[in-house]
């Protein structure tokens, strides 16, 4: 070989070495976007070998395909035309209503009905649903009767075999959006760890769930919110491989004569909690952020005491509480 085709070889394993050095080079990505009536937020860290553009459509298409499932907001969706079903047909369940549905049934339960994904009935009465109807007056006692008797979520008949559903009451209105956001979120977090990357965060509507190191290579750490004027600096929740899901009557609420009604409503009593209680907020801290964001809904509506209870039966979770209350002890561990 002559010196010039050995100068030629000499460069081409130059270039070769300095184009892989850039591949294996770690760097962090931020992607944004709107879904769920909301944002989200995704940072991770990847090399050059990652295939961004195709990460981001397998993200976008798994939202749009939880939306087209589960968004009560869209009446094309699948859980508005079982909604619109007749009483007693049964209808096919797509897999990602069925997987979020087997967790709210589980939270249902233990919650001794705190927790109900199918009280839409409710949520519609008060004028939080898609219909926004303004509500001025207090509905009538009957009324909110007859509905907590129509979302009984024992009208919710489950054929495990089919992986069907059917209403055994025409009031009954299957609403998941207590724990869509959170399923969504560990949803995606599967599609990043199928690419093997291990620090990320991911973050909608306020449910996070976090994996590894921040890009400051330490680990993640979530403040949570606190109510105007809170005597106190807002607390820090440091995670580890764990997600957080946070409740409360904050942004979303209605006035009726002198009272504050927030959308998280008491499926038992058919009333929503009030925002003149002294919680602001719940936030659940647990491997999954599904599990959290439904606890975290759970727990609002029992408040302190009944979420101590609820959650003994789920060890690896933990709640933290904001009181609107001016007290050094505005932060209550279960444990
Ligand atoms: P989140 O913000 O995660 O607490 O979810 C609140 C949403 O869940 C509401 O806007 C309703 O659509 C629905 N919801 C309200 N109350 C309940 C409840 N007790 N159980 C299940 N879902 C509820
Ligand atoms: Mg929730």
């Amino acid at each position: 070989m002559n010196l010039g085709r050995w100068m030629g070889v000499v460069i081409a394993l130059v270039v070769a070495s300095i184009v892989l050095a850039y591949l294996s080079l770690k760097r962090w990505t931020h992607l944004t976007g709107s879904t769920m009536g909301t944002t989200y937020q995704i940072h991770f860290e990847h090399n050059g070998y990652v295939g961004l553009s195709g990460l981001e459509r397998d993200i976008e298409v798994l939202l749009q395909s939880i939306n087209q499932e589960l968004s009560t907001w869209n009446k094309d969706s699948w859980i508005s035309e079982f909604n619109n079903s007749a009483v007693g047909v049964e209808v096919a369940v797509p897999d990602h209503v069925w997987k979020v549905l087997q967790c709210s049934l589980v939270i249902a339960e233990a919650s001794g009905g705190a927790f109900n994904p199918a009280s839409l009935g409710l949520t519609e009465l008060w004028g939080f649903g898609a219909q926004k109807i303004e509500v001025r007056d207090l509905p009538s006692l009957a009324t909110i009767q007859e509905t907590v008797r129509q979302s009984d979520i024992g009208n919710l008949s489950l054929n495990e075999a089919n992986q069907s559903l059917k209403k055994l009451s025409s009031g009954l209105q299957m609403d998941t959006s207590a724990l869509t956001k959170g399923y969504a979120v560990d949803q995606i977090a599967a599609i990043l760890e199928r690419s093997d990357l291990q620090n990320f965060s991911i973050e909608i509507g306020g449910e996070v769930r976090v994996s590894g190191k921040d890009p400051n290579d330490r680990a993640w750490e979530v403040r949570l919110q606190v109510p105007v004027g809170y005597p106190h600096s807002a607390p820090v929740v440091v995670l580890d491989q764990q997600s957080i899901a946070t409740s409360g009557g904050g942004q979303n609420y209605i006035q009726i004569e002198d009272a504050l009604y927030t959308h998280i409503i008491d499926p038992r009593t058919g009333y929503p909690i009030t925002r003149d209680q002294s919680l602001f907020s719940v936030s659940v801290i647990s491997p999954a952020c599904m599990i959290s964001d439904a606890l975290a809904t759970a727990c609002f509506v029992l408040g302190v005491e009944g979420s101590e209870v609820l959650m003994r039966e789920f060890p690896n979770c933990e709640v933290r509480f904001i009181l609107h209350e001016r007290t050094p002890s505005h932060l209550v561990r279960n444990r």
